[in-house]
């Protein structure tokens, strides 16, 4: 079942758990993450980088939104760090229903410009918008990039931020970084702050950077109100890992030989995250629903 952001998480906001989103760039860590859902009956958030997208192509798309819609659980197709206004429309081509315009990086008003121009124009469509406050810290080891020191989202700028722009969920900056953190380094999530942004706009809220963080400050923030938590590396890293113990024991060369193994390797982990997310089923409460897929009103 294909949902937008908003349908998938308002149910996750009412049940108090959160869906992961797991960044996808070719069928192996597509079937990682369906399987996943559908062994786990849990929700899960398909997400796509702009570069990610550059590497699979757009047809790809057609063969995962088969394989979603033709699934009992839900699934948003979601692109991750939109940077501008010609990459969301490309993921919107693709059939994308939700995407993310990553203004964090602009001055404050510039930032509500552009998110407000993207809602403008997907809010017609039904594709859901994410947008960003802050920075996101980065560990230099992720696509996704991101700065050095994290600047922490300012509560009173995220009201202001959400009302301007109209935005159906929003990226907050609380202390995590992209990719994997160097060995000696845990990431200090500030929960006060959370706390605040949560009272101050009551939509879902985003947790990015959420590898590699300790299990118990990503359960007291989404107890708080992260209703999604994005995953990258920590499953890519077990996808791989099995890979190289293979390769480097072994001559085999078919993909269909090798990648089984590794496609475990990573569902476990893709597991542990939704469990750690209490998401894992609660893709009964939309079929209980009854939630019809995303704009069968076109259909
Ligand atoms: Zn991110």
């Amino acid at each position: 079942m294909l949902l937008n952001m908003t349908e998938l998480l308002t149910v996750a906001k009412e049940n108090k758990f959160a869906v992961g989103a797991f960044n996808v760039a070719d069928s192996n860590f597509l079937r990682v993450v369906i399987e996943a859902a559908e062994e786990n009956d849990s929700p899960a958030i398909i997400a796509v980088h702009p570069t990610e997208l550059d590497f699979t192509k757009d047809d790809f798309f057609q063969y995962a939104l088969a394989r979603v819609k033709n699934s009992k659980v839900p699934f948003v197709i979601h692109m991750d760090h939109g940077d501008n206004l010609a990459s969301i429309m490309r993921a919107v081509h693709s059939g994308f229903s939700s995407v993310m315009i990553d203004g964090s990086l602009l001055p404050f008003e510039e930032n509500i410009a552009v998110t407000k121009e993207v809602v403008d124009i997907c809010s017609k469509i039904g594709v859901s918008v994410e947008g960003e406050l802050g920075t996101i810290g980065s560990t230099g080891t992720s696509i996704e990039g991101g700065v050095t020191e994290v600047i922490y989202t300012d509560p009173a700028d995220a009201r202001r931020f959400v009302k301007e722009t109209g935005i159906d969920t929003l990226a907050v900056a609380i202390g995590t970084a992209h990719g994997i953190y160097p060995k000696g380094v845990t990431p200090k999530l500030k929960m006060d702050v959370l706390e605040e942004i949560k009272r101050d706009t009551n939509i879902p809220l985003v947790l990015h950077g959420g590898s590699a963080n300790p299990d118990e400050e990503i359960k007291k923030a989404v107890a708080i109100g992260i209703q999604k938590v994005n995953i990258s590396s920590d499953y890519k890293y077990a996808f791989y890992k099995k890979c190289r113990e293979i390769l480097s024991s072994t001559e085999l060369w078919d993909p269909n030989v090798i990648n089984p193994e590794c496609i475990e390797a990573a569902k476990k982990v893709v597991t542990e995250k939704m469990g750690l997310f209490n998401s894992k089923g609660k893709a009964q409460l939309y079929r209980e629903a009854g939630q019809a897929p995303w704009r069968s009103e076109f259909l």
